[in-house]
């Protein structure tokens, strides 16, 4: 059973990757993917946990990427950590995204109780638990529910989001991303391969249109996820079609974010022939215990 993308405390998860990776192994998968949001800060904890775990370990990262002006996700599986051009691109959308989170704060700050001082702390608390030094997180806008709920202004992330968060609202403003077309070319020249993350999905506003899934199979993209919580019956129909006819792989993953989000681990999975696929055409392995 393989969940190939799922998040850490290294960006909006809430399991640190260490926690994850047993969380993993208890249910009952034999590869994981730890795919934080433009970072792999995570990578070395969840490796260390591999033997304790006892489940193997498919390294990767959710890019932030922008198509037509909008940010779309990105799933980047076994580049070179040490690229270059990866690495200056975890350094620029971080800035951005810390430069966007405190401004959509100030927003908010107009009307209700919540500083930029809270928001980051919830964040770098939950990403330094039980550690001796912090590494800075990845910020998004699941710190920002977060530290509304510590203070009562709302239940969940879920609420956070309906109200004050979504795409639509009033308080949004978007982060810096680069063109999906470069990040693609990046990660294969870095050694890795391109999965297209949830691409029907609705929450941030528009679905991607099947002329963008083809220029993107054009410049290399590998695997679309197909099966996807946030895609109906008709879109993992639909997308099926789209990888057959495009040549790319069908992938299919939990999104798991821990408790910010009811997504549980394995509750759609990717086949053992599509990763092996994956594999060989990466030059990266993947680490087992
Ligand atoms: P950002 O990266 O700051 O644009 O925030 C987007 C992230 O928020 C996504 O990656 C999801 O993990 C999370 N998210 C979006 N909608 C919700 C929701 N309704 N409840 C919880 N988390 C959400
Ligand atoms: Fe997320
Ligand atoms: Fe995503
Ligand atoms: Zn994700």
């Amino acid at each position: 059973m393989i969940d190939p993308h799922t998040h850490s405390t290294a960006s909006d998860g809430t399991l640190c990757p260490r926690d994850l990776m047993k969380a993993g192994s208890a249910a009952g998968l034999t590869i994981i993917g730890l795919t934080d949001h433009d970072t792999i800060a995570g990578w070395e904890e969840a490796s260390a946990a591999l033997s304790c775990a006892g489940l193997a370990l498919l390294r990767g990262m959710e890019m932030s990427i922008q198509i037509e002006g909008e940010v779309y996700h990105l799933l980047a599986y076994l580049f070179s950590p040490s690229d270059e051009r990866l690495r200056n691109h975890c350094e620029v959308v971080a800035r951005s995204r810390r430069e966007r989170a405190q401004r959509i704060v100030e927003r908010l700050g107009e009307v209700m109780d919540l500083s930029w001082h809270e928001v980051y702390e919830v964040a770098r608390t939950k990403s330094s638990r039980g550690k001796e030094t912090s590494s800075d997180v990845i910020l998004g806008r699941p710190h920002i529910a977060d530290a509304m709920v510590s203070r009562g202004i709302v239940a969940s992330r879920r609420e956070a989001f309906e109200r004050y968060l979504g795409a639509h609202s009033p308080y949004y403003l978007p982060h810096y991303a680069p063109p999906a077309c470069e990040a693609i070319e990046w990660v294969r020249s870095a050694g890795g391969q391109c999965v297209l993350a949830h691409p029907r999905s609705r929450t941030r506003g528009r679905a991607l249109k099947d002329a963008t899934v083809r220029e993107l199979a054009e410049v290399g993209l590998f695997g679309i996820e197909v099966d996807h919580r946030e895609h109906s019956p008709r879109d993992v129909a639909e997308l099926a079609l789209l990888a057959e006819r495009f040549h790319l792989a069908r992938f299919g993953s939990s999104d798991y974010h821990g408790a910010g989000k009811p997504n549980h681990l394995g509750e759609r999975t990717t086949a053992p022939a599509v990763v092996e696929l994956l594999i060989a055409n990466c030059q990266m392995e993947v680490l087992r215990p």
